[in-house]
């Protein structure tokens, strides 16, 4: 199987579940980071190691979804919740630039049922004509489609809105695994795949850029992440590949209902090259520092092609990530795994081309 396999990737022609099963269950560690680099190398040279530093600025913890993965939230009657003031995200802004010097920075908040898309949308518009040499992702794909629901405004809609105020950004986050099975028995309160995949199609199809995520490592199993993978790619192609990346990271057990333990970064890596040839119509495949630390730069090796240095994200952080601000030592990691890293520009929006 392994050489069918081998020779699918040459010709980069998809491959099937069956292969994928067989790559990441029993194909032995080597062939399967030898198959993950030739399919790195379609559209990378083997070194490629592109990086951009980034924070994630948490504007509020209010949410009423409910995850049972989720460390982070806050229900609105309860007194650890927040909701930063304009002036509060700036001083976090101008912070993180003094000292980082960021590329770029990313809303992600809750589920708020006092905001609406018109809030979001005006924010968002100032913050553009203040700092306009830094580029956002604002809102995750979830998050869009709570407010569009709570202004009442179909997604198209609400997606014009955003891009009529600026918003160049947004990203594929809140889809954790995106299988209906895993949503109701851990997120009953977030969309469903269908809802979900309307909103990335709604974004997509009104020119705003937008990106493909995944988390692994709660109580999913295997069927599961490979359906996600499946829908994903599918819908890619649809899109004519506009999802401009795919980032795979792992789920974080502490301080939430869920708990468990985590994954191995072995497990990460196999998971992470199945992924990169599996999803043979995505050029960029990101390889998560948040949450592996210096375990992600082996991500490298294994199909990854780019990676963040993070400078905060609450979310996680609560769960139980931890950020270096080190990021030289840090990049001592990735030459150290054989890659010589290149600080990038954000990549352009390519649902704008
Ligand atoms: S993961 Fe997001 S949507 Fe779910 S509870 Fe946490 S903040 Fe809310």
């Amino acid at each position: 199987m392994l050489e069918l396999i081998r020779k699918k990737i040459e010709q980069n022609k998809s491959i099937s579940e069956d292969e994928a099963y067989f790559l990441y269950k029993e194909a032995a560690t080597e062939d399967l980071k030898e198959c993950a680099q030739l399919a790195k190398n379609k559209y990378h040279t083997k070194e490629a190691a592109t990086y951009l530093v980034m924070s994630i600025l948490n504007y509020t913890n209010i949410c009423v979804a409910g995850c049972k993965y989720c460390s982070f939230y806050a229900y609105p009657h309860q007194k650890e919740g927040y909701l930063l003031t304009y002036e509060e995200v700036t001083k976090k802004l101008d912070l993180w630039i003094e000292k980082f010097n960021p590329d770029l920075v990313s809303f992600n908040g809750g589920f708020h049922p006092g905001l609406k898309l018109e809030d979001y949308a005006s924010f968002f518009e100032k913050i553009h004509n203040n700092y306009p040499n830094l580029t956002f992702y604002e809102m995750t794909v979830a998050e869009f489609i709570f407010s569009c629901k709570r202004s009442k405004l179909s997604l198209h809609a609400g997606a014009r809105l955003l891009k009529n105020s600026g918003t160049e950004w947004v990203t594929g986050g809140g889809a954790e695994i995106l299988v209906d099975s895993f949503r109701k028995r851990q997120s009953p309160g977030k969309f469903s795949v269908e809802e979900y995949y309307d909103g990335q199609q709604a974004i997509i199809e009104e020119k705003i850029g937008s990106t493909a995520t995944m988390v692994i490592g709660f109580d999913e199993s295997l069927e599961e992440r490979f359906e996600h993978l499946r829908v994903l790619r599918n819908f890619q192609s649809k899109m004519d590949n506009k999802l401009a990346s795919f980032l795979c990271w792992t789920y974080k057990p502490y301080n939430n209902e869920l708990g468990g333990t985590e994954i191995s970064n072995e497990e990460y890596l196999r998971w992470l090259a199945t992924c990169r040839i599996y999803l043979n119509n995505f050029k960029h495949l990101r390889t998560s520092v948040l949450t592996r630390n210096e375990g992600a730069f082996e991500g490298l090796a294994f199909g990854a092609n780019d990676f963040d240095l993070p400078i905060e994200d609450e979310v996680t952080q609560k769960a139980g990530s931890t950020i270096s601000h080190e990021f030289d030592e840090l990049l001592e990691f990735c030459k150290k795994s054989g890659f010589t890293p290149v600080r990038r520009k954000v990549f352009k929006n390519p649902s704008a081309i």
